[in-house]
Parts: structure tokens; sequence; C-alpha cells
């Protein structure tokens, strides 16, 4: 291909509104154009990449046994009714009617119609286990759509669904996605790790995702130094304290805390550390208030609440609810002398501790002293603070390090959620009628193109792996007015297309430095340099990741090339 006759519009300056590498970078290398708030169109050399992946993705799900098909984008608010999801949604799903009135949606997730599909076709034991996959757009409302491609309204995923008669069924079928998943990620040049992941609003049990560590993450992830323990920050379990032996019980009293606006303030004043005291929070669930107790320095984990009452609301209750049950302003919310009766959660690090200070429920009042066994009882304790840095491993002890991390893919245990609602049932070897057992499992093809270059760039532009590269070779031919550059360099392009590569020869009339500094933005990891040494026959061979070139004949160029795209 020569650049002269490309669509290719790069940009020197840096967007305004790209906040993160990979959006900026598509932007400057003309991969991508923004045509509303989370909408992009690919150009040519980002779709290229696009499909890269795209590719390497429908490669692996085909080799896992899964089957292609494609679902429309646009769906009847009927599919959605049934699994009660057209409620769930809320703003998130893009709504529109037909002329005759009747309710529709852009599809934000595919449960439901892949569902609908096999009940109505799949009937018997003996046509169990199937997976079916589509690579096909998907539609969010979202509020904050940013970062480019990463967080966008409307995006392409690659979305697959097993259906099993039996929980062993699942097993199999989900270990054969994360299989693939693994290729998938590993052919794409990402490094990453895997989660448990907390499985929120899509419902059933055991979840991982496939996350890229970057700082620009939007997911907080613990993970071990010593084992491959991670887990989504949300739901990495903090292993209750060895509780030692028991200080010696002092008498609780009452002080009086004026004016203190934060922990530490307060426990600056009565010379304590701030581990010594227990915050009391009262929070909304589901339209009961309850009190949660966790150590002056945690954060109470809302997920890890949400999940222990199966809630479905869960806020910080509003100021009149906390001077109602404890009958103080708010700040000195305690265990002790509420003023009605609700539930008091405490986090296990509460009972490791004595002689704390708490709220005392009374305006200004602090009570110093307090220990757990003696002066309350909670009525639950349990799991509920945040994990953080040096927490011991769930898995082996080893402490815990926390980062920041892109989900590119996820796999789901979906059980018979979606079977049970949507009536897919299958009738096993008795005779009898079983809800078949559903797994779930999402790649998204554009945040995982985006999450390459957040790992795969440097101060000049992007660096692909050759695997997703739009094109594997530039050929830069150093002077458009020099005969024999020009033949060598037009020869080598033609030779190296014949034999399958994928090469860009840039022909433009331009200055040397110019066509380099495009070479290296949009990232093609093998640059031939045709210049001054063509009269002997020599060309520059470089690799986009590394900053010497070496000369050779073009003809071993072309051999090295061969090799070098030959291993991936
Ligand atoms: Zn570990």
């Amino acid at each position: 291909m020569r650049i002269s006759g490309m669509f290719m519009p790069t940009q020197r300056e840096i967007p305004a509104d790209a906040e993160i590498i990979s959006h900026q970078l598509m932007l400057r290398a003309g991969l991508i154009r923004k045509v509303a708030s989370g909408i992009y169109s690919f150009l040519p050399m980002g779709y290229r990449a696009f499909r890269k992946v795209e590719n390497i993705v429908r490669e692996e799900m085909d080799r896992a046994g899964a089957q292609e098909l494609s679902m429309p984008a646009i769906l009847p608010a009927e599919v959605y009714m049934a699994s009660g999801r057209w409620d769930k949604f809320g703003p998130e799903m893009f709504r529109l009617s037909d002329r005759g009135g009747r309710s529709f949606c852009l599809g934000p997730t595919h449960e439901e119609p892949f569902t609908e599909a096999v009940r109505d076709h799949v009937h018997s034991y003996r046509q169990l286990p199937v997976t079916l996959y589509q690579i096909q757009h998907k539609y969010r409302d979202e509020k904050r759509p940013r970062f480019g491609v990463m967080r966008a309204r409307e995006f392409v995923m690659k979305d697959a669904y097993s259906f099993d008669a039996t929980e062993e069924g699942l097993d199999r079928s989900y270990q054969t996605m994360y299989e693939a998943y693994c290729r998938i990620f590993d052919r794409c040049g990402l490094d990453y790790i895997l989660v448990h992941a907390d499985s929120g609003a899509m419902g059933g049990s055991g979840s991982q995702e496939f996350m890229v560590k970057s700082e620009v993450g939007e997911d907080a992830i613990a993970y071990c130094t010593a084992c491959s323990y991670a887990a989504n920050e949300e739901k990495a379990p903090c292993p209750a304290p060895e509780v030692g032996a028991p200080e010696p019980m002092l008498e609780k009293e009452k002080v009086h805390t004026p004016d203190f606006r934060t922990i530490e303030e307060l426990m600056d004043f009565l010379k304590l550390p701030p581990t010594d005291f227990a915050k009391t929070l009262m929070y909304d669930i589901d339209g009961k208030i309850v009190a949660v107790m966790v150590r002056g320095d945690r954060d109470v984990n809302e997920t890890k609440l949400k999940n222990l009452f199966d809630a479905t609301e869960l806020n910080l209750a509003g100021p009149a609810d906390v001077e109602r049950v404890t009958g103080a302003k708010v700040g000195f919310a305690g265990a002790i002398g509420l003023k009605e009766e609700i539930p008091v959660i405490a986090d296990h690090e509460i009972s490791a501790m004595s002689n704390f200070v708490v709220g005392a429920n009374e305006t200004d009042q602090h009570l110093k002293n307090v220990n757990r066994t003696r002066d309350f009882a909670p009525t639950r304790i349990a799991d509920i603070r945040s994990a953080v840095e040096g927490d011991p491993c769930p898995e082996c002890g080893s402490p815990l390090a926390m980062c920041r991390g892109i989900e590119v893919g996820h796999i789901f245990k979906l059980g018979t959620k979606y079977s049970e609602a949507l009536g897919c049932n299958f009738l096993d070897s008795a005779g009898a009628e079983q809800p078949m057992i559903m797994g779930c499992y999402g790649i998204g093809i554009g945040r995982t193109l985006a999450a390459v270059i957040e790992q795969n760039y440097d101060d000049n532009g992007i660096i692909w792996p050759i695997s997703v590269a739009p094109y594997s070779v530039i050929i830069v031919p150093t002077n458009s007015s020099d005969e024999t550059i020009n033949t060598m360099a037009s020869d080598l392009h033609d030779k190296l297309t014949e034999a399958g590569v994928e090469v860009l020869l840039d022909d433009r009339d331009e200055r040397p430095g110019v066509k380099f500094k495009d070479a290296d933005l949009i990232g093609i990891p093998i640059r031939i340099t045709v210049g001054r040494k063509a009269g002997e026959g020599k060309v520059e061979f470089k690799l986009r990741s590394e900053s010497a070139a070496t000369e050779m004949t073009p003809e071993e160029a072309a051999a090295k090339a061969l090799e070098l795209i030959r291993q991936g």
C-alpha cells in the first residue's frame, strides 16, 4: 500500500479532550474519529488493527468449539421484559419505538435473545452443550462516556453464551472459554491479570475478569505479591484478624469532644491513634437504617455490605435519619445507646480492638475505653471493609499490593437465572424438564485494542505488536527524486506484498524526518529505510521497539521481516 493514496489523517497536536494515552494516540495516529460523545468511527488504519483483534478473537472462539452467529442490534422490548432487565437497565438502555409505537432498544448485551433462540430450538440433553457467540455492536448510554473507545456508548463486543445440562458441564464450558481467553490476550501481546470479580448486576455466581494493568484503569485490584491471587478491590476478602490476649478493660468514660471535623483531629485530642477509633456509619439499606462499624482508618466496602444484605438499594442515611436513630447531630453515632433498635453490623476488626473510642449518640460526646465483649453486642460481625495494601493474601498470607486495571474480558457462570426467567428448558435422560445452565463470556474488541496501546507506546507514538499492527512493515525511501532509492523501495514493497506481508510504502514527497515521525506515530513494528546506501545495495532495518538500526541487503531485510512476522 502506498501512503500517498491513503486516508490517514494524522495530527500533530494532542487533542484537548483526550485524557489517556490510548485515546490521544488513536486520534493523533488517525485511527479513530469522534462523531459524538462516546461514539467513534474507526478510520482505515484503526479499522485494520481493530480487525486484527477481532480475527484473533474469532479464531480462538472457533478453535474452542463456539459457533458464530449474528443477532440484530435492534431488539423488541418484550425480549428484555421477561428477564426484568427492560426496567433494570434504566437510562443506560437506548430505547426507541417504531412507526406503530412498539418499543425497541439497541441491545446493551444479548443474554435474552440468545436464551430465547436456544429455548426455541434445543429441547434434549442430547443437543447440549452448545456455545454460541457473535462479534457485534452494543449500545449503552453511559452517564460519562470517556477515554475514547475505552468507555464508549457504541462499542463492539464478542459475546458468547454457553448452555449446559449439568453444573459439571458448565464448569467444562467455562474452563474452555477461560483457556481461549488466555490465548486471545497472549496473542494480542497483553500483560494481564485474572481477578475474581463481583458479578454485580449480571447475577449468578463465579466470575473472573481479565484485567490489563494500567494506571488509567477504572478498577482497583488487589493482587498477591507471592502467588497468583488477584481480586477486584470490591470483592477482595479481608480475613478476620487474629485476636491476641485481651488487654485489661478500662473503665468506660464519656468525653466532651466538640468541634472536631476529622477522626484524626479527634484522636489527636484524645492522644490515641485512629486505629483506636471505631467509626459508625448509618446506611439506608432497602429503606431500613443500619449502623455499620469499621476501624477508624478503614473504609466501609459498600459492595460487601450490599451482598451481606442481598440489597438492591444502598445509600448513606440522610441527616434526618441519623439524628432520629442516634438522638445526636451527625458525627456522634455509635453502637451504644441508640434511640431506635436497628441492626448493628461490625467489621471483623472491631472484635480485635480493646478500649476503643466510639460516638456516644449524644451531640459533642464520645465514649472512651469501649470493649465489644462488655459494652455492646453487634447484630452481626462480618467482613465489610475494603482491602488495602499490605493486607494478607487470602490464599497464601503474603502481603497484597494494589494496582489499577482495565477490564478487557469477563467470564461468568450465570447458572439458571436467564433460563428460568425465559423458560429455556431441556429434557434430561430421565425425561424430566430442567432449566439449562448458562455461562456468558465477553470481550470488548475496541477496548482490547486501546489496552494494547496503553501497554505499548513511547513519546513518539504507538508500538504495535506484530499480531495487532495494521501493517507489519513500513518502507521509507528518504529521497523521492532519487531513482535508485525509489526503484529499490518499490521493488522491496512489491516483493513483500507478493509474499503476503502487509506493507506500507511511504512514497510521499516529504522530508525523511516527517516520514520517520509518522512511521513512529502509527507504530508500524518493522521499518526498512532505503537511503544513501541504496547505491551500495544496502538498506536500514529497524524495529519500532528498538532504537538501533542494522544495515543489510534488501533481500536480507525481506527475509528478516518474514521471519519476525511468522513468529508473530
Ligand atoms: Zn498469595
